[in-house]
């Protein structure tokens, strides 16, 4: 990310307008806001964030040579247009479609089988913490031959970082690892349903299905939904558009650290991170010093060390990117660079192909921007993955209705299917 110092600017702002805005009972209130995608051409971004710097600004992303999202206050709206920037407008009121989404689910069981599998309207719209886990629970109760549920540790407040591990007919723990993180940015949601689709499809489908009974019966699944679960409580409690974990710091009045900078590899590096607490960005203070980097590091090379990992995705949104290595450097490549592009070019044709939606692959840095200290790196170089991969799920393009973070739950189940497709595929060609 190349932005550090303007997005303190713009995050102190945000502060400082949320604190005055009306908010509903406990939660920052972004009604009125308005999103809005800025062409920057490149060469325009410094320039165009310059201009915004005394806006009350929430910026989206930090890959701005292209475009810059941003929310606006409703109070600086006007103030905004008067800009004449070049836009295209993503959210006429983003507090209106956070209120449609945080119309949650009930959790229901699929009542036409004997055994207690989550029913599929679960990927009719968002849920409650509380039933992702209920989710989980149902779906390793009911395939207790194939899946159970595991703990890396526990987060900065202390929830468990759990997972669930599948496993096919070699029993569990024979194969080489496919590794799943979802949800390390906290406001990603849509990241959970689709790992929560893969895994229900591995293992609904295992006893009848003969393509996803080879994939299972190939490798050993470990996936962990909810890698930054204090996050995820706080854009459901407090705060929708909240992005790193909840740890405080003496002397700092800001919180959070990006766990995806502070994984101890290139974490040194300059340019791919904030140094500065109040920065969507911060790195942390040392390598590897938020509990839950702590945790998934120590798992992580657990399953390097055993039977080794075949593929990891760190599932993140929005853009509908395939990130192949490296994030710190952007001219470096894996050894095995012509097998990840030929593959990853392969997954966004399957993507494609079942609903027409457009993936961009290649190199993380190169392709977006670059990043230190992030999964994709470490456990390519230091865990040895054969392939680590970031992919980044809907939304994509500028079109009006292109909401960001808040993905409409419409969205959800042909987000998940797209994706299964493209595992299928996946799995059966690494
Ligand atoms: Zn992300």
């Amino acid at each position: 990310m190349k932005v550090s110092g303007l997005t303190a600017a713009l995050l102190l702002g945000a502060t400082g307008a949320l604190a005055s805005a009306t908010p509903k009972v406990g939660k920052v209130s972004y009604d009125g806001y308005k999103a809005y995608r800025i062409a920057t051409s490149g060469k325009d971004a410094a320039a165009i964030k310059d201009k915004l710097a005394s806006f009350a600004a929430v910026q989206f992303n930090f890959d701005t040579q292209e475009h810059l999202d941003v929310a606006i206050a409703p109070e600086e709206v006007s103030a905004f247009e008067a800009l004449s920037l070049p836009t295209t407008i993503m959210s006429e009121d983003l507090g209106a479609e956070i209120a449609t989404e945080g119309n949650f689910g009930v959790y229901e069981k699929n009542v036409s089988t004997s055994a207690a599998v989550p029913s599929l309207t679960w990927f009719d719209a968002y849920h409650a913490y509380a039933d992702h886990i209920t989710f989980f629970n149902d779906l390793a109760a009911s395939f207790p031959q194939n899946s159970e549920i595991f703990t890396v540790g526990s987060s900065f407040q202390g929830r468990s970082i759990f997972g669930i591990h599948l496993w096919g007919s070699g029993g569990k723990g024979s194969k080489p690892a496919v590794y799943f993180h979802g949800t390390v940015h906290a406001r990603e949601w849509i990241t959970a349903k689709v790992v929560e689709y893969i895994t229900y499809k591995l293992l609904v489908d295992y006893s009848t299905d003969t393509a996803v009974k080879a994939i299972l019966d190939k490798y050993d699944f470990y996936i962990l939904p909810f890698v930054n679960p204090d996050g995820f409580v706080y854009t459901q409690s407090t705060n929708r558009l909240w992005r790193k974990n909840r740890q405080t710091r003496s002397g700092a009045s800001c919180v959070g650290t990006d766990v995806n900078r502070n994984w101890p590899y290139k974490w040194e590096l300059t340019g791919g991170a904030s140094t500065n607490p109040c920065d969507e960005t911060y790195k942390g203070a040392a390598a590897g010093d938020t509990p839950e980097n702590k945790a998934l590091t120590n798992f992580t090379l657990s399953l390097a060390n055993s039977k080794g990992i075949k593929l990891y995705i760190d599932w993140h949104s929005y853009g509908q990117y395939i990130l192949t290595p490296y994030g710190y450097n952007c001219q470096a490549r894996p050894a095995n660079q012509a097998r990840q592009n030929a593959l990853a070019q392969g997954l966004a044709n399957k993507i494609r192909e079942k609903y027409g939606t457009r993936f961009t692959y290649g190199p993380a840095c190169s392709t977006l921007y670059a990043t230190t200290g992030d999964s994709t790196d470490y456990i390519t170089d230091v865990a040895k993955a054969e392939f680590a991969w970031t992919i980044e799920l809907r939304p994509g393009g500028s079109s009006s209705g292109n909401n960001g973070f808040v993905l409409p739950a419409a969205q959800i189940l042909p987000s998940s299917v797209e994706q299964w497709e493209g595992m299928k595929y996946l799995l059966a060609n690494v």
